[in-house]
């Protein structure tokens, strides 16, 4: 008699299991590291993505292009997260971080087909990554901070590193001082967001200029503001978040008329309350008047007879930085504007941007910070240096806080590499074939470099393990020679941080996706989601 079927998932459930699936899975990891490989590097190419509401991306950084790229595919987006955490970690090195987990995983496949079980291959792998991790902290050299001098040259060199391989590059000097400058300008905590950018289109990538403060962009200029005064010394500044305009009252209350001379009143008592507010304010010695909401003309008008300068529909970013910055708070009614709620700076001046109006606020008493102004031709362009900045920022900060730094270039790689292979010598069993495979894997980032400035890979990599054998620890890709060099020597530095935390994610995605053997996707799931993991498509941030 025939056995019945045992059902255990609803019908139309799809499941897939076993070696077949770790495989499959390994091959769209694959797939995604293929999609960022030739970004890599100062030599690797730019992608263009163009997302379906037909906006473009121009991007070098392997964060970005993922994170628009909408990948679906459930262990491919183990990938997209590590590059994600790693650039809210240490903000550089997404690329690497895909790539060599992307290895990690392509060197352990033919383990797995074999028939290795995949938690021989995770124990290997962790133990590989832990001693790689411990050979970067040994290896990397420790930057004397009491030195101020050594210290920016060191920040210099690691901003300038990182943004060699960006669209920028050509202006890596230009903006790596900038950069540093800016980081330079925090106060110990280095906080990120005290670091203003704006993107201004038009002009040239060197018209770009660091304001030492507060700048923002006026949103909207009424009749009257050319009259007012566009510079002061040690202003009063009053933050208010007070609409400043005429027809502001109608909509607080409903009062039904029937004559002409109650109109006039109502519109009296109007202008008597806007009155009253303007003159609270003048009287409070405050010089600029800054405010959330609209100032209309009347207002604006008034402050130009009286010498004060008043922006409005300030951008509350913008407004709370000003705050931190200048101090005082940001008033909603003008009832209490006594001193200690009015901030100062010691200048104040609006200037022209290209076709822009800017405030701004220098020498902040209270929080030290900064702004980036960014011109450019394309915006597209512009949003791409903003992105290519922001990395080398995080650098910059970075390595202030952890002053050790490795050689780029593929050098400490190709150390790692050598260090793993001679400890996977000492080791018997499995473990050495695997470690070995590891070692291997690391090779990826200077053949990847080689490959994307169009160099003769295999030739560069012979070189370089030679020249690690024989002890020279900082050898790496010489882009502009096709050859190798010592990297430490010229200066190709890069934050020893970015470098653990990129071997530590890569092979923590590793053994995630090879500890994985069956994915199950129930038929609702799938009709609702997309094929994604639940939730996702239906207004839910990512
Ligand atoms: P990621 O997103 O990983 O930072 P990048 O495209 O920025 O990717 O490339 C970084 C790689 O390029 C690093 O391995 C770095 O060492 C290398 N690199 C940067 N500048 C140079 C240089 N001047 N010469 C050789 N290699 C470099
Ligand atoms: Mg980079």
């Amino acid at each position: 008699m025939m056995q019945p079927q045992i059902i255990l998932l609803k019908e139309g459930t799809d499941s897939s299991q076993g070696v077949p699936q770790i495989v499959s899975n390994i091959n769209a990891c694959g797939a995604i590291a293929d999609a960022v490989r030739t970004t890599l590097g100062p030599r690797g190419m730019d992608k263009l993505i163009v997302d379906n509401s037909g906006k473009a991306t121009i991007s070098n950084d392997g964060a970005t292009i993922l994170k628009t790229l909408d990948i679906v595919h459930p262990a491919a987006r183990t990938l997209v997260d590590i590059a994600k955490s790693q650039d809210a970690e240490v903000g550089d090195g997404t690329t690497s971080v895909v790539l060599l987990a992307g290895e990690f995983l392509k060197q352990a496949k033919p383990y797995i087909e074999e028939g290795v079980h995949p938690q021989v291959v995770i124990r290997a792998f962790r133990r590989a990554a832990a001693l790689a991790v411990d050979k970067v902290k040994e290896l990397a050299v420790q930057i004397k901070k009491s030195d101020p001098e050594e210290q920016k040259s060191m920040l210099l060199k690691c901003a300038s590193t990182s943004l060699s391989s960006k669209l920028v590059a050509h202006q890596k000097e230009f903006f790596s001082k900038m950069v540093v400058d800016a980081v330079l300008m925090l106060d110990e905590l280095l906080p990120l967001n005290m670091i203003g950018i704006k993107k201004i289109t038009g002009g040239a990538l060197e018209d770009s200029r660091l304001v030492d403060g507060v700048a923002f962009k006026k949103t909207f200029s009424y009749a009257g503001f050319e009259m007012q005064p566009k510079s002061y010394s040690d202003p009063k500044i009053a933050l208010l978040n007070v609409e400043l305009e005429l027809k502001a009252e109608k909509e607080n209350a409903e009062i039904r008329i029937d004559n002409v001379t109650e109109y006039q009143k109502i519109v009296d008592a109007e202008w008597k309350i806007l009155y009253d507010k303007l003159e609270k304010i003048h009287l409070s010695g405050a010089k600029v008047v800054l405010s959330k909401l609209p100032i209309g003309d009347v207002a604006t008008q008034y402050f130009a007879d009286r010498d004060m300068f008043c922006a409005g529909r300030v951008v509350e970013e913008d407004l709370r930085r000003t705050m931190k910055a200048c101090g005082g708070s940001i008033q909603t009614s003008v009832g209490n504007l006594k001193n200690n709620v009015l901030g100062t700076c010691q200048k104040f001046e609006e200037i022209q941007v290209g076709g822009d109006r800017y405030n701004l606020f220098t020498g902040c008493p209270q929080a030290k910070t900064c702004t980036l102004l960014l011109r450019g031709g394309a915006e597209q362009f512009i949003e791409e240096t903003e992105r290519s900045l922001h990395d080398a920022i995080m650098i910059v900060r970075r390595a202030m806080k952890n002053d050790a730094v490795v050689a780029g270039g593929g050098a400490i790689e190709m150390e790692l590499s050598k260090y793993l292979r001679d400890c996977s010598r000492t080791i018997a069993g499995k473990e050495q074939l695997l470690m070995g495979a590891m070692a291997k894997a690391f090779e990826v980032i200077p053949r990847q470099l080689c490959e994307n400035a169009g160099f003769d890979a295999t030739n560069i990599l012979n070189k370089l393990r030679q020249s690690h054998a024989q002890g020279g620890r900082w050898f790496g890709v010489d882009i502009l020679n096709e050859d190798i060099a010592d990297n430490y020597e010229a200066f190709v530095w890069e934050p020893s941080v970015v470098k653990i935390n990129a071997i530590t994610a890569a092979a923590e995605a590793t053994c995630l996706i090879l500890s994985v053997d069956e994915t199950i996707r129930n038929p609702k799931s799938s009709q609702e989601g997309g094929g994604g993991p639940p939730g996702r498509g239906r207004g839910r941030p990512m």
